[in-house]
Protein backbone atom coordinates (compact mmCIF):
# COMPACT_ATOMS: atom_id res chain seq x y z
CA UNK A 1 0.00 0.00 0.00
CA UNK A 2 1.29 3.49 -0.91
CA UNK A 3 1.96 5.78 1.95
CA UNK A 4 1.34 9.89 1.90
CA UNK A 5 3.05 12.66 4.51
CA UNK A 6 1.33 14.54 7.18
CA UNK A 7 2.47 17.53 9.27
CA UNK A 8 0.37 16.26 12.20
CA UNK A 9 0.21 18.87 15.30
CA UNK A 10 0.15 16.14 18.20
CA UNK A 11 -0.29 18.79 20.64
CA UNK A 12 -0.07 22.71 21.11
CA UNK A 13 3.93 23.27 20.34
CA UNK A 14 4.61 20.00 18.50
CA UNK A 15 4.48 19.28 14.27
CA UNK A 16 5.77 15.70 13.30
CA UNK A 17 5.91 14.76 9.93
CA UNK A 18 3.80 11.14 9.65
CA UNK A 19 2.93 8.37 6.97
CA UNK A 20 -0.41 7.32 6.57
CA UNK A 21 -2.06 4.91 4.13
CA UNK A 22 -3.06 7.09 0.78
CA UNK A 23 -7.19 7.19 1.25
CA UNK A 24 -9.05 5.48 -0.20
CA UNK A 25 -12.66 6.76 -1.36
CA UNK A 26 -15.61 5.95 -0.81
CA UNK A 27 -18.03 6.33 -4.64
CA UNK A 28 -19.32 9.53 -3.63
CA UNK A 29 -15.98 11.46 -2.28
CA UNK A 30 -12.78 12.91 -3.92
CA UNK A 31 -9.20 11.91 -3.06
CA UNK A 32 -7.48 15.55 -3.44
CA UNK A 33 -3.87 16.09 -4.10
CA UNK A 34 -2.76 19.15 -2.14
CA UNK A 35 -0.91 21.93 -3.91
CA UNK A 36 -0.49 24.50 -1.74
CA UNK A 37 -1.92 25.37 1.73
CA UNK A 38 -1.75 28.68 3.66
CA UNK A 39 -0.99 29.06 7.26
CA UNK A 40 -3.93 31.13 8.97
CA UNK A 41 -3.47 33.13 12.11
CA UNK A 42 -5.82 30.49 13.19
CA UNK A 43 -3.35 27.71 13.31
CA UNK A 44 -1.05 29.54 14.74
CA UNK A 45 -2.93 30.49 17.88
CA UNK A 46 -3.79 26.31 17.60
CA UNK A 47 -0.11 25.71 17.89
CA UNK A 48 0.18 28.01 21.05
CA UNK A 49 -2.39 25.96 22.79
CA UNK A 50 -5.36 29.12 22.50
CA UNK A 51 -7.95 26.36 21.27
CA UNK A 52 -9.75 24.09 22.62
CA UNK A 53 -9.54 20.88 20.31
CA UNK A 54 -9.38 17.57 20.23
CA UNK A 55 -5.83 16.57 19.50
CA UNK A 56 -3.73 15.21 16.84
CA UNK A 57 -4.40 17.65 14.08
CA UNK A 58 -3.87 17.66 10.79
CA UNK A 59 -4.26 21.41 10.44
CA UNK A 60 -4.44 23.47 7.26
CA UNK A 61 -7.55 24.95 5.86
CA UNK A 62 -6.68 27.40 3.01
CA UNK A 63 -6.00 25.53 0.51
CA UNK A 64 -6.24 24.52 -3.48
CA UNK A 65 -5.38 20.98 -5.34
CA UNK A 66 -5.97 18.81 -7.91
CA UNK A 67 -8.66 15.97 -7.75
CA UNK A 68 -6.73 12.65 -7.97
CA UNK A 69 -10.03 10.30 -7.93
CA UNK A 70 -13.34 10.88 -7.75
CA UNK A 71 -15.91 8.51 -6.78
CA UNK A 72 -18.33 7.85 -9.53
CA UNK A 73 -21.44 9.68 -7.23
CA UNK A 74 -19.57 12.73 -6.09
CA UNK A 75 -20.63 15.01 -8.46
CA UNK A 76 -24.65 14.22 -7.27
CA UNK A 77 -23.80 14.19 -3.76
CA UNK A 78 -21.57 17.01 -3.39
CA UNK A 79 -21.87 20.62 -3.21
CA UNK A 80 -20.13 21.76 -6.35
CA UNK A 81 -20.18 25.32 -7.12
CA UNK A 82 -18.33 26.65 -10.90
CA UNK A 83 -18.64 23.06 -11.97
CA UNK A 84 -18.62 20.40 -13.43
CA UNK A 85 -15.67 18.74 -12.00
CA UNK A 86 -13.50 15.95 -12.91
CA UNK A 87 -10.38 13.95 -12.60
CA UNK A 88 -7.34 16.62 -12.67
CA UNK A 89 -9.33 19.74 -12.13
CA UNK A 90 -7.82 22.35 -9.70
CA UNK A 91 -10.56 23.26 -6.72
CA UNK A 92 -10.62 24.74 -3.62
CA UNK A 93 -12.98 22.78 -0.45
CA UNK A 94 -14.59 25.06 2.09
CA UNK A 95 -13.35 24.27 5.98
CA UNK A 96 -16.63 24.08 7.03
CA UNK A 97 -18.34 20.68 5.39
CA UNK A 98 -22.49 21.05 4.52
CA UNK A 99 -24.60 21.87 7.11
CA UNK A 100 -27.07 19.12 8.61
CA UNK A 101 -30.31 21.11 7.70
CA UNK A 102 -31.78 19.97 10.52
CA UNK A 103 -31.03 21.01 13.63
CA UNK A 104 -31.96 25.12 15.46
CA UNK A 105 -29.96 27.18 13.50
CA UNK A 106 -30.35 25.50 9.96
CA UNK A 107 -34.57 25.45 10.41
CA UNK A 108 -34.48 28.67 11.75
CA UNK A 109 -31.23 30.33 10.03
CA UNK A 110 -30.50 28.82 7.33
CA UNK A 111 -28.82 31.60 5.75
CA UNK A 112 -25.94 31.48 8.60
CA UNK A 113 -24.80 28.04 8.06
CA UNK A 114 -21.88 28.65 9.61
CA UNK A 115 -24.21 28.91 13.34
CA UNK A 116 -24.95 25.08 12.16
CA UNK A 117 -24.34 23.16 15.75
CA UNK A 118 -23.61 19.49 13.30
CA UNK A 119 -20.80 20.50 11.12
CA UNK A 120 -16.89 19.80 10.89
CA UNK A 121 -14.15 22.04 9.91
CA UNK A 122 -10.80 20.65 8.05
CA UNK A 123 -7.98 21.71 9.47
CA UNK A 124 -9.62 21.56 12.75
CA UNK A 125 -10.30 17.80 13.38
CA UNK A 126 -8.52 15.69 15.00
CA UNK A 127 -6.76 13.07 12.91
CA UNK A 128 -7.27 9.93 14.92
CA UNK A 129 -11.24 10.02 13.66
CA UNK A 130 -11.79 8.19 10.29
CA UNK A 131 -11.19 9.54 7.77
CA UNK A 132 -8.05 11.16 7.49
CA UNK A 133 -6.52 13.22 6.50
CA UNK A 134 -9.12 16.29 6.66
CA UNK A 135 -6.72 19.20 6.43
CA UNK A 136 -4.09 20.50 4.62
CA UNK A 137 -0.64 20.33 6.03
CA UNK A 138 -1.09 16.79 3.66
CA UNK A 139 0.14 15.20 0.48
CA UNK A 140 -3.70 14.75 -0.12
CA UNK A 141 -6.89 14.98 1.99
CA UNK A 142 -10.32 13.00 1.73
CA UNK A 143 -12.72 15.18 1.16
CA UNK A 144 -16.19 13.33 2.14
CA UNK A 145 -19.46 13.46 0.79
CA UNK A 146 -20.15 16.99 3.16
CA UNK A 147 -17.49 18.64 1.21
CA UNK A 148 -18.09 22.19 -0.56
CA UNK A 149 -16.14 22.25 -3.80
CA UNK A 150 -15.31 25.33 -6.05
CA UNK A 151 -13.88 24.42 -9.10
CA UNK A 152 -10.88 27.28 -9.64
CA UNK A 153 -11.70 29.47 -12.50
CA UNK A 154 -9.63 29.71 -15.84
CA UNK A 155 -7.33 32.73 -15.74
CA UNK A 156 -6.60 32.39 -12.19
CA UNK A 157 -3.30 31.06 -10.79
CA UNK A 158 -2.99 28.73 -8.21
CA UNK A 159 -0.86 30.74 -6.07
CA UNK A 160 -3.33 33.40 -6.04
CA UNK A 161 -6.36 31.27 -5.42
CA UNK A 162 -4.79 29.68 -2.39
CA UNK A 163 -6.17 33.28 -0.73
CA UNK A 164 -9.78 32.23 -1.35
CA UNK A 165 -10.51 31.65 2.29
CA UNK A 166 -9.08 34.44 3.36
CA UNK A 167 -10.30 36.54 1.14
CA UNK A 168 -14.15 34.82 1.96
CA UNK A 169 -12.97 36.39 5.71
CA UNK A 170 -12.29 39.89 4.29
CA UNK A 171 -15.30 39.94 1.66
CA UNK A 172 -18.01 39.06 4.27
CA UNK A 173 -16.60 42.00 6.50
CA UNK A 174 -17.16 43.99 3.49
CA UNK A 175 -20.42 42.66 2.73
CA UNK A 176 -21.32 42.70 6.38
CA UNK A 177 -20.87 46.67 6.34
CA UNK A 178 -23.15 46.92 3.62
CA UNK A 179 -26.24 45.28 4.70
CA UNK A 180 -29.06 46.35 4.34
CA UNK A 181 -27.55 49.92 3.51
CA UNK A 182 -29.32 52.68 2.33
CA UNK A 183 -25.91 54.01 0.90
CA UNK A 184 -27.51 57.37 -0.32
CA UNK A 185 -28.68 58.09 2.94
CA UNK A 186 -25.78 57.92 4.36
CA UNK A 187 -26.60 54.30 5.54
CA UNK A 188 -24.65 50.76 4.88
CA UNK A 189 -21.10 51.17 2.68
CA UNK A 190 -22.24 53.08 -0.11
CA UNK A 191 -18.86 53.69 -2.90
CA UNK A 192 -18.71 57.48 -1.28
CA UNK A 193 -18.21 55.78 1.95
CA UNK A 194 -14.77 56.41 4.31
CA UNK A 195 -14.04 52.91 5.85
CA UNK A 196 -11.04 52.80 8.45
CA UNK A 197 -9.56 48.84 8.50
CA UNK A 198 -7.53 48.35 12.13
CA UNK A 199 -4.53 45.76 11.89
CA UNK A 200 -3.12 45.36 8.32
CA UNK A 201 -2.16 41.62 8.54
CA UNK A 202 -3.80 39.30 5.57
CA UNK A 203 -6.99 40.01 6.50
CA UNK A 204 -6.49 43.72 7.12
CA UNK A 205 -4.86 43.66 3.51
CA UNK A 206 -7.40 41.68 1.65
CA UNK A 207 -10.39 43.87 3.36
CA UNK A 208 -8.40 47.17 2.25
CA UNK A 209 -8.09 45.23 -1.28
CA UNK A 210 -11.70 44.50 -1.47
CA UNK A 211 -12.63 47.99 -0.50
CA UNK A 212 -10.61 49.44 -3.31
CA UNK A 213 -12.41 46.87 -5.82
CA UNK A 214 -15.74 47.91 -5.41
CA UNK A 215 -14.57 51.65 -5.38
CA UNK A 216 -14.55 52.83 -1.83
CA UNK A 217 -14.30 56.70 -1.71
CA UNK A 218 -11.65 56.75 0.93
CA UNK A 219 -10.06 53.89 2.46
CA UNK A 220 -7.84 54.34 6.00
CA UNK A 221 -5.66 51.60 7.27
CA UNK A 222 -3.61 51.47 10.34
CA UNK A 223 -0.94 48.77 12.24
CA UNK A 224 1.96 49.12 14.47
CA UNK A 225 4.25 47.89 11.50
CA UNK A 226 5.16 50.76 8.83
CA UNK A 227 5.95 47.76 6.29
CA UNK A 228 2.80 46.51 6.65
CA UNK A 229 1.31 50.24 6.41
CA UNK A 230 3.13 50.31 2.94
CA UNK A 231 1.52 47.58 1.65
CA UNK A 232 -1.60 48.45 2.78
CA UNK A 233 -1.13 51.38 0.12
CA UNK A 234 -0.41 48.58 -2.64
CA UNK A 235 -3.36 47.31 -1.61
CA UNK A 236 -5.29 50.38 -1.98
CA UNK A 237 -5.30 52.27 0.67
CA UNK A 238 -5.56 55.84 0.64
CA UNK A 239 -4.19 56.93 3.88
CA UNK A 240 -2.35 54.97 6.70
CA UNK A 241 -1.47 55.72 9.99
CA UNK A 242 1.14 54.13 12.84
CA UNK A 243 -1.27 52.86 15.92
CA UNK A 244 1.76 53.10 18.45
CA UNK A 245 0.99 57.26 18.88
CA UNK A 246 -1.21 58.03 21.71
CA UNK A 247 -4.89 57.27 21.39
CA UNK A 248 -5.70 61.28 21.04
CA UNK A 249 -3.02 61.58 18.50
CA UNK A 250 -4.39 58.96 16.24
CA UNK A 251 -8.35 59.96 17.12
CA UNK A 252 -7.18 63.35 16.07
CA UNK A 253 -5.42 62.17 12.83
CA UNK A 254 -8.56 60.25 11.87
CA UNK A 255 -10.54 63.08 12.36
CA UNK A 256 -8.43 65.23 9.72
CA UNK A 257 -8.61 62.50 7.50
CA UNK A 258 -12.45 62.37 7.40
CA UNK A 259 -13.58 66.23 7.81
CA UNK A 260 -14.08 66.45 11.39
CA UNK A 261 -16.77 63.64 11.58
CA UNK A 262 -15.10 60.26 12.03
CA UNK A 263 -15.28 57.39 9.59
CA UNK A 264 -18.31 55.74 8.40
CA UNK A 265 -16.99 52.12 9.01
CA UNK A 266 -14.57 50.86 10.72
CA UNK A 267 -13.41 47.40 10.61
CA UNK A 268 -11.41 45.62 13.38
CA UNK A 269 -9.10 42.71 11.91
CA UNK A 270 -6.40 43.14 14.64
CA UNK A 271 -8.02 40.73 16.76
CA UNK A 272 -6.33 42.99 19.85
CA UNK A 273 -9.25 43.51 22.46
CA UNK A 274 -8.01 47.13 22.78
CA UNK A 275 -8.44 47.47 18.94
CA UNK A 276 -11.80 46.82 19.52
CA UNK A 277 -12.49 48.99 22.72
CA UNK A 278 -10.84 51.85 19.75
CA UNK A 279 -13.26 50.99 16.91
CA UNK A 280 -15.84 52.44 18.88
CA UNK A 281 -13.60 55.59 19.60
CA UNK A 282 -12.80 56.25 15.98
CA UNK A 283 -15.99 55.43 14.23
CA UNK A 284 -18.60 58.66 13.88
CA UNK A 285 -22.33 58.81 15.05
CA UNK A 286 -24.52 56.15 13.73
CA UNK A 287 -21.17 54.43 11.92
CA UNK A 288 -20.98 50.70 12.03
CA UNK A 289 -18.40 48.40 13.70
CA UNK A 290 -17.48 44.91 11.68
CA UNK A 291 -15.90 42.77 14.45
CA UNK A 292 -13.82 40.13 12.21
CA UNK A 293 -10.43 39.46 14.32
CA UNK A 294 -11.54 37.44 17.68
CA UNK A 295 -11.94 34.20 15.51
CA UNK A 296 -10.00 33.28 19.53
CA UNK A 297 -10.35 34.34 22.44
CA UNK A 298 -7.07 36.51 23.92
CA UNK A 299 -9.75 38.13 26.85
CA UNK A 300 -11.68 41.25 27.34
CA UNK A 301 -11.54 44.65 27.20
CA UNK A 302 -13.13 48.05 29.26
CA UNK A 303 -15.63 49.30 27.13
CA UNK A 304 -18.38 51.82 28.12
CA UNK A 305 -21.33 50.95 27.01
CA UNK A 306 -22.63 54.62 26.49
CA UNK A 307 -20.54 54.68 23.62
CA UNK A 308 -22.99 52.67 21.99
CA UNK A 309 -26.03 54.15 23.04
CA UNK A 310 -24.60 57.77 22.23
CA UNK A 311 -23.32 57.25 18.70
CA UNK A 312 -26.23 54.96 17.95
CA UNK A 313 -23.77 52.36 16.64
CA UNK A 314 -24.41 49.62 14.83
CA UNK A 315 -21.68 46.40 15.49
CA UNK A 316 -21.90 43.52 13.65
CA UNK A 317 -19.79 40.54 14.30
CA UNK A 318 -19.00 37.40 12.29
CA UNK A 319 -18.11 34.04 12.50
CA UNK A 320 -16.42 32.88 8.99
CA UNK A 321 -18.68 33.02 6.27
CA UNK A 322 -21.11 31.41 4.80
CA UNK A 323 -19.45 28.37 2.04
CA UNK A 324 -21.07 30.57 -1.10
CA UNK A 325 -18.71 33.39 0.03
CA UNK A 326 -15.97 31.40 -1.73
CA UNK A 327 -17.56 31.95 -4.76
CA UNK A 328 -17.47 35.98 -4.09
CA UNK A 329 -14.24 35.46 -2.82
CA UNK A 330 -12.80 33.71 -6.04
CA UNK A 331 -14.61 36.30 -8.15
CA UNK A 332 -12.79 39.10 -6.04
CA UNK A 333 -9.37 37.05 -6.97
CA UNK A 334 -9.92 36.96 -10.15
CA UNK A 335 -10.74 40.11 -10.77
CA UNK A 336 -8.99 42.71 -8.23
CA UNK A 337 -6.00 44.82 -9.35
CA UNK A 338 -4.37 44.56 -6.40
CA UNK A 339 -1.05 43.25 -6.94
CA UNK A 340 -1.91 40.08 -4.44
CA UNK A 341 1.31 38.55 -6.04
CA UNK A 342 3.34 40.64 -3.27
CA UNK A 343 1.60 38.92 -0.36
CA UNK A 344 2.84 35.95 -0.41
CA UNK A 345 6.35 36.29 1.11
CA UNK A 346 7.52 33.01 2.23
CA UNK A 347 6.88 29.01 0.34
CA UNK A 348 8.27 26.69 2.49
CA UNK A 349 7.54 22.10 1.98
CA UNK A 350 5.51 20.53 4.74
CA UNK A 351 8.55 19.47 6.80
CA UNK A 352 8.90 23.02 7.62
CA UNK A 353 5.03 23.76 8.68
CA UNK A 354 6.19 24.51 12.15
CA UNK A 355 8.84 26.81 11.00
CA UNK A 356 5.95 28.44 8.84
CA UNK A 357 3.64 29.16 11.79
CA UNK A 358 6.84 30.38 13.56
CA UNK A 359 7.53 33.13 10.93
CA UNK A 360 3.49 34.23 10.40
CA UNK A 361 2.93 37.19 12.01
CA UNK A 362 6.64 38.73 12.26
CA UNK A 363 7.73 41.73 11.28
CA UNK A 364 8.16 41.65 6.98
CA UNK A 365 5.83 38.41 6.92
CA UNK A 366 2.71 38.10 5.60
CA UNK A 367 0.85 35.46 3.37
CA UNK A 368 2.93 31.55 4.24
CA UNK A 369 2.66 29.03 2.32
CA UNK A 370 3.29 25.03 2.41
CA UNK A 371 3.95 23.52 -0.66
CA UNK A 372 3.38 19.46 -0.24
ZN1 LIG B 1 -7.92 31.02 7.66
ZN1 LIG C 1 -27.41 22.28 11.34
Amino acid sequence: MSTIHAAVMTEPGTIELREFPKPTIGEDEILLKVERTGICGSDKHMFAGHMKLQFPIIAGHELVGVIEEMGPKASQQMAIVGGPIAVGDRITTTPSSTACGKCWYCLHMPQRPTLCSDRYVHGFVSSDVAPTPRGGFSQYMHLTNRSWIFKIPDGLSSEIAVLTEPAAVATRAVERALAPGIPHIAEGLGMDKSVLVLGAGPIGQLVVATLAHIGTDLIIASDLSESRLQMAHQMGAHQTFSAAGSLEDRLAAVQQMTQGVGPDIVIETAGVPIVFKESLDYVRRGGIVIEVGHFTDPGGVEIHPNVVCFKDLDIRGMWAYPAMQFKTALSFLKNTKAPLDKFITHRMSLAETAQGIDVTGSEGSMKVVIEP
